[in-house]
């Protein structure tokens, strides 16, 4: 296959609509992948077949939408029908190439809602998240500028240490949605090496103390345990994610636990557990504290910072490492489990983009 060639295939089988290319008079030329499982129909059964079998213009009306095929408008809702004769509601857009063919794109409005959705939801978080700290910034400058001649120093000193604290949570959000957003458009590198357990945490741990000034740590490595293979960055950002959280839902006083063995009969993983003496996760919620933004309440949420994108973010690192994560907690406390890949001899050959 030509080197253009393979490209189109490759945009075309990576789309997320079923897509057919037809001729002038709407016969089906090319389809994707998408096209075969939305239709239940392989490439060969559905080369020469005109498309009006298959989609239906249904009438429906939808905001900006056009009923008729022309060169004005260029989507509207219709009907697709599969090999069984199930009808699904689909958005079907067309364009006319310069040499009169005809390329349809069409996906299920479940898909559409659902993905809307989404992102609607996802940008009136952002704003609600954003907003809340400019808020207290702009309240406390105004009456700094305003009145400042009239306080005392000290509370001249206590406003202006509020708006501190809210320029660093305005830049760890910054910084989460960031990571957040190279991890969905997957441009992050990873860059995998044998990483010893023992000199590892024992930095994590030393860079977490000023944090952990009333917590104990405590790091058990399984004796002989080889190294993990990992991103060393992204591997970092996972376990002080962990830890970091370990201390600020648990109160003073309490012990957290850095725990690496080998667990069942797979040698090629390995286990890690953080485990807190904290306040735990009430079952109910559980599922949800891997997605975004979700913080749960409990009086400890209250009074630690944070922007609820910190296990989404540590979820989404094991996994695109290789590995797993899980959460078991009650009223004693949490702990967090990962699986993680084991570094083989044969490993440091490989390097996995
Ligand atoms: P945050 O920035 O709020 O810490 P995370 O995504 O890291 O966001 O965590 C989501 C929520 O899960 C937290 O707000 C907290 O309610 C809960 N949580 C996370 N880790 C723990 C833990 N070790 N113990 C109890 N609750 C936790």
């Amino acid at each position: 296959m030509s080197l253009d060639k393979e490209f189109y295939k490759n945009i075309m089988n990576n789309l997320p609509e079923g897509m057919a290319v037809c001729d002038a008079d709407r016969n089906i030329i090319d389809v994707n992948k998408n096209f075969e499982r939305l239709t239940g129909f392989f490439k060969k059964d559905l080369t020469g077949k005109n498309i009006s079998v298959l989609i239906k213009n249904t009438g429906t009306n939808c905001d900006n939408c056009s009923q008729e095929e022309n060169k004005s408008k260029s989507y509207y809702i219709g009907e697709l029908i599969d090999r069984d004769n199930r009808s699904i509601c689909v958005r079907i857009t067309f364009s006319i190439t310069k040499d009169d063919k005809i390329i349809y794109l069409i996906i299920p409005l479940a898909d559409v809602a659902f993905l809307n959705r989404a992102h609607i939801d996802f940008v009136s978080t952002v704003s609600h998240e954003l907003r809340t700290p400019l808020t207290s910034i702009k309240g406390f400058a105004d009456t700094l500028l305003s009145s400042g001649n009239r306080l005392s120093a000290d509370q001249q000193k206590r406003f202006l240490g509020i708006i501190k604290s809210q320029v660093d949570r305005l830049t760890r959000l910054v910084e989460d949605l960031l990571t957040v957003s190279k991890l969905e458009s997957k441009k992050d590198k990873l860059i995998y090496k044998a990483i010893d357990l023992p000199k590892f945490f024992e930095n994590i741990v030393y860079s977490i103390q000023p944090k952990a000034q009333e917590h104990q740590i405590e790091v058990r490595i399984m004796s002989n345990l080889p190294p993990v293979w990992a991103d060393s960055d992204k591997f970092e950002q996972i376990i002080t994610n962990l830890v970091d959280n370990a201390i600020k839902y648990s109160n003073a006083g309490t012990k957290v636990l850095i725990e690496a063995k080998f667990v069942g009969e797979n040698p090629d993983f390995m286990e890690i557990n953080i485990k807190d003496q904290g306040v735990g996760i009430p079952e109910e919620y559980i599922s949800k504290i891997f997605t975004k933004f979700s913080r749960i309440d409990n009086p400890l949420t209250r009074q630690v910072e944070g922007t609820g994108l910190g296990l989404y973010i540590t979820k989404s690192l094991v996994e695109n490492m290789g590995g797993k994560i899980n959460v078991i907690s009650n009223k004693e406390g949490s702990t967090f489990s990962l699986m993680l890949p084991v570094a083989t001899y044969e490993k440091p050959t490989q390097r996995k983009f």
